[in-house]
């Protein structure tokens, strides 16, 4: 199902500082900027994420004046779903105008366990992955904090009005319809590293959106110098696309190898952080005849002995821009079996959303499609 909405964004161009993106500290740096006590930051930062306020007005606690100077100042920008496409699994795929002449996409994916939300970091990718469709759109740009954000608060608020009749009454928040979430949308989060890392420290914020840090996950195509600050400077869960246990295969499927390849990515990963009971999810997308065999399997095994692991195995998602095909059930059950045969902790993720283009690799667009 598509539905498309006919309201364009009304947001313009603005030089104002968008308050959405913004931790608690540089809330409290940007209102004494300006003139205003010091308390007033964390005030604007439980009002906007906690009770989810998307203009000063409704701000009905705080002094009027400060509310007219503060909508001079300041902005809160938001992103205006554009388009949604329900699939028959329940997972809905957003397409959100930026007001900038771009779009970002996110996938929402409910299940019995958890309800999780795939967010996107840049417009597109310039990572290159082969068999992924957005980085076959190429980089157009890096995301802000706060457009990262806007898109949990944005699905929530979306979510509310589906499910309780048009949303009118209080505002539940945003974790009752969003318990999860993934950074593992359009773009590669650690190339954008200090708008991922304040976006994260926003969503896992008591006084903003309260998600626990165990329910952030930060994927990453294996950039090692931004593995090892994200160790140093955020607090939220690390997941890996791996995709191949040898060099050869994994440049062949991520440009990215060539720079980092996988004995300098496992050695980071091998001193990153990890906070007890806490491990590193491996995404495998499974190619057939490229990364599926039992060789693969044993190579995978081997190369993640003494990193405290979970792995992902994800059957590749056909799209026009890649010639890869889907393994064979067999292929998929051998492999899987060959991990927890080793004690390795493996799982074949469920395809979601494939009938609505919204499965891993199927985001953006090289095209419209109609
Ligand atoms: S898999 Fe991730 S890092 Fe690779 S091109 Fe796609 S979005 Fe970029």
């Amino acid at each position: 199902m598509r539905s498309r909405s006919a309201i364009p964004n009304p947001k313009s161009q603005t030089v104002r500082p968008d308050l959405r993106g913004c931790s608690l500290s540089g809330l409290e740096t940007l209102v004494v900027a300006a003139g205003e006590p010091r308390y007033r930051g964390r005030q604007l930062f439980k009002w906007i994420h906690n009770r989810g306020a998307s203009s000063f007005e409704e701000m009905t606690d705080l002094p009027k004046a400060f509310r007219v100077r503060a909508a001079e100042v300041f902005g809160i920008e938001s992103l205006v779903v554009a388009e949604t496409r329900l699939s028959s699994d329940g997972t809905i795929k957003y397409r959100m105008d930026t007001g900038r002449g771009d779009f970002v996409e996110s996938v929402y994916m409910p299940s019995a366990r958890r309800d999780t939300l795939c967010v996107s970091t840049q417009v597109g990718c310039a990572m290159g992955c082969a068999f992924c469709l957005t980085g076959a759109m190429r980089l157009g740009r890096d995301l802000s904090a706060g457009e990262i954000v806007d898109q949990v608060r944005t699905v929530a608020v979306d979510l509310r009005a589906r499910l309780h009749h048009g949303g009118e009454g209080p505002r539940p928040p945003h974790r009752r319809y969003v318990s999860n979430v993934v950074f593992m949308g359009m773009g590669e989060p650690l190339k954008n590293f200090e708008a991922t890392r304040d976006a994260v420290a926003v969503l896992t914020h008591p006084d903003a959106l309260g998600f626990s840090t165990r329910h952030v996950t930060v994927s990453t195509c294996g950039l090692v110098p931004e593995i090892l600050r994200f160790g140093r400077e955020v607090t939220a869960k690390l997941a890996v696309s791996l995709n191949a246990a040898d060099d050869e295969t994994r440049s062949r499927l991520m440009p990215i190898n060539k720079k980092y390849p996988l004995a300098d990515l496992l050695s980071a990963l091998k001193r990153f952080p990890l906070k007890p009971g806490w491990r590193i999810t491996f995404e495998y997308v499974l190619l057939a005849g490229v990364n599926d065999s039992v060789t693969d399997a044993r190579r995978l095994v081997k190369i993640l002995s003494g990193i405290p692991s979970k792995v992902n195995l994800i059957v590749f998602n056909a799209h026009p821009a890649a010639d890869f095909k889907a393994p064979t059930p067999e292929a998929v059950a051998a492999f899987h079996k060959v991990l927890t045969d080793k004690n390795l902790s493996a799982f074949v993720r469920e395809n979601r959303g494939g009938d609505v283009a919204a499965a891993c690799g199927q985001l953006g667009r090289v095209r419209d499609e109609g």
